[in-house]
């Protein structure tokens, strides 16, 4: 069992904070989804836990290890990896080519694709494929099967469904949700889709101007006869 704890955490990037006193955590198993209007700073909170934005003050810790003096390379080591909105594949490459640019720190890499294929099934379909020929979808999700390449124990993803035809979202939060039930994976995810993604959550919390407004179980939030008014951005 691992578990990712922030405790008052604050994050910026050199001036004012933009993030601020968020104490929240998630473990191995559960899936917790992030909500909330355009520029709250849900990346920017997630940038801080990867190490990509700084903590300002505050902890961040995953089992008792203090992640905030660590690069994100050693973050990764930690079991905590990171897929950045704009996570992006070498299209001149295949799917295969792409997954071992992400194969650090593994003795024996084909194993290691051997096991992420199985979580991410869909990708034998297309594994000696250029990923410039691929869908929208597929990219995303040899996308994903890179930044599982690392073997997270705590996965932090950033709008995993944007530009993807609305078909495909519930497909792909589907896919996540498995991770966590699996693989044993913690998932943090920052979603737009907001009812998409609380239909799939465990937990969620609503992120405005920097600071957490709700948080609870996520069929509770979903529940809510005010659901709209907390959040802006809702197309689900
Ligand atoms: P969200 O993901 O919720 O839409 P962001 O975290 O992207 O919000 O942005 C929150 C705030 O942080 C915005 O006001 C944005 O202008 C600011 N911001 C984002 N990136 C940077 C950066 N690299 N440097 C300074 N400010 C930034
Ligand atoms: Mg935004
Ligand atoms: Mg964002």
């Amino acid at each position: 069992m691992t578990r990712l704890t922030l405790d008052h955490l604050n994050v910026g990037y050199g001036g004012a904070d933009i993030v601020k006193d968020i104490s929240l955590s998630v473990g191995s198993g559960e899936i917790v989804a992030i909500i909330g209007p355009n520029g709250a700073g849900k990346s920017t909170l997630l940038k801080g836990l990867a190490g990509v934005a700084r903590v300002t003050s505050g902890g961040l810790e995953v089992d008792g290890t203090d992640l905030v003096p660590l690069s994100p390379f050693e973050r990764a080591i930690q079991g905590v990896a990171f897929m950045p909105q704009d996570r992006n594949v070498f299209r001149t490459l295949t799917v295969t080519e792409n997954l071992e640019t992400s194969a650090w720190g593994h003795d024996d890499i084909r194993a290691r694709m051997d096991e992420v294929i199985a979580l991410l099934p869909t990708l034998s379909g297309y594994l000696n494929k250029a990923a410039g020929g691929l869908s929208g979808g597929q990219r995303q999700m040899a996308a994903l099967g890179m930044t599982l390449m690392s073997r997270p124990t705590i996965l932090l993803v950033d709008e995993p469904t944007a530009g993807l035809s609305p078909n495909l979202v519930g497909e792909m939060l589907d896919v996540l949700a498995n991770l966590t039930r699996h693989a044993g994976i913690g998932v943090l995810i920052v979603e737009q889709n907001a009812r998409a993604a609380l239909t799939r959550a465990d937990r969620a919390v609503v992120l405005v101007d920097g600071r957490l407004r709700r948080v609870g179980p996520a069929a509770e939030l979903a529940g809510e006869p005010d659901f709209g008014a907390l959040f802006f951005g809702d197309h689900a």
